[in-house]
């Protein structure tokens, strides 16, 4: 076995925003043994998690999976739409919308860039306006990351929808959700998003190594006379065998014994209490970070994010120095700053497999690990955080009895 480096006792904290925390059912879940997956049993599950998906995609449509990592599947939303030389409209909102738009030139796209301040979401009435000024239409596609990991931002996805609605604009939306899908409350059909990328190793909470298309009926029909070039991640041969429970090439089974797993578990929480989950931790995260009278990275608080909270360091302070002191003395992974952020904030990931004491662990690591990196800071943050979270807990008396029963 690989040996990771050995720490006395007790589990890592794994607090970066992916990958998350995978819990023990699924790890359980994966350890059995590898099936044909041409037989029978195989079908049934294919089609257990591809029900399961649309659930909570939130759509009717096809859910494809891809045995990739998120940039495989940003990948596949772009070849089966579009076509060499595109245009497409796209946001500067941090690391992630940024590599996405080195993706998509690559594949020989012309990518018209917002500049942004990393700071905020996008802005539905920049969409509006660039889209009303294409009275030609030669914008093909807006593209969108919902849940901006680099900085904790949420761009609202229903002002960007009726945005391009009010330009009358037949360009379609595509919206990552990589960070975001089963951790802050997301509507494929309803919001009407015509492709959503997803990945597998946050809010799903699964090992890295499968990652999502849902494809609206538009892009569906964009797929048959786009002209860039795909073959692996083409979407008609996928949806064909799904229906019948099959994959074209081998997929990944184990993960996908994980996937059923983890969509029983969000099944079984419901997605509304897993999005207020997400959002009461949140919430006690930030009343930490203004207890310690540090900053939070996300401007407006509209755009908080559910699924992590960015933390600016004060200045002449080195966040990555702070973090290496968080994990040898605590044993807790932070995330760090991505490009021109790094080294000046830490990024706090507070989604998935995740509950009270283990926010309280954490945010317990990050205020000592403040103190041992001698950083300023206020001391009352983790007690603002318990203070929020003993507030708004459950009705413990009904909690109590649903365990007794
Ligand atoms: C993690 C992440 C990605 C990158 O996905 P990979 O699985 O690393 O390829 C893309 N977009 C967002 C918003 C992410 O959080």
């Amino acid at each position: 076995m690989f040996q990771l480096d050995s720490h006395p006792s007790g589990r890592h904290f794994l607090q970066i925003p992916g990958p998350t925390n995978v819990p023990d059912r699924i790890l359980r879940a994966i350890d059995q043994p590898t099936i044909d997956h041409r037989g029978p049993e195989f079908a049934r599950l294919t089609l257990e998690i591809l029900a399961g998906l649309q659930d909570v995609f939130r759509t009717t449509g096809p859910v494809v999976i891809y045995p990739a990592s998120g940039t495989g599947a940003w990948e596949a939303a772009l070849v089966n739409t579009l076509s060499p030389g595109d245009r497409v409209l796209m946001f500067e909102t941090g690391h992630f919308a940024t590599l996405w738009r080195t993706l998509a030139e690559r594949l020989g796209l012309a990518v018209d860039f917002v500049p942004g301040d990393w700071r905020s979401g996008v802005d539905p009435a920049v969409v509006e306006s660039r889209l009303a000024e294409d009275r030609a239409h030669a914008f093909k596609a807006v593209m969108v990351v919902h849940n901006e990991t680099s900085t904790g931002v949420t761009t609202r996805i229903p002002p960007i929808r009726e945005a391009i609605d009010r330009a009358a604009h037949p360009a379609l939306l595509m919206v990552d959700t990589i960070s975001s899908l089963a951790s802050i409350d997301y509507r494929h059909d309803e919001w009407g998003v015509d492709v959503t990328v997803a990945g597998s190793q946050k809010g799903l909470m699964l090992p890295p190594g499968l990652s999502f298309n849902a494809v609206g009926a538009k892009a569906l029909a964009a797929s048959r006379s786009a002209k860039l070039p795909r073959a692996y991640w083409r979407w008609d041969e996928a949806i064909a065998q799904n229906r019948q429970g099959y994959f074209p090439s081998t997929p990944a089974t184990n993960l996908l014994y994980g996937l059923h797993e983890a969509l029983a578990m969000l099944r079984e929480e419901g997605l509304p209490n897993v999005f207020a989950r997400h959002a009461r931790h949140a919430e006690a995260a930030r009343r930490a970070v203004r207890g310690w009278g540090l900053e939070i990275l996300c401007r407006n608080p509209t755009e908080y994010s559910g699924s992590l909270t960015a933390v600016l360091m004060p200045d002449g302070h080195d966040a990555d120095a702070f973090r290496r002191t968080v994990l040898a003395q605590f044993d807790m992974s932070l995330g760090t700053g991505l490009s021109r952020l790094a080294g000046r904030v830490f990024r706090i990931g507070h989604l998935g497999f995740f509950n009270d004491l283990m926010l309280c662990g954490t945010l317990c690591g990050v205020e000592m690990g403040l103190e041992l990196a001698g950083v300023p800071h206020r001391k009352n943050g983790v007690g603002e955080a318990l203070e929020w979270l003993r507030t708004t807990a459950a009705d413990t008396t009904t909690t109590a009895q649903r365990h007794a029963a």
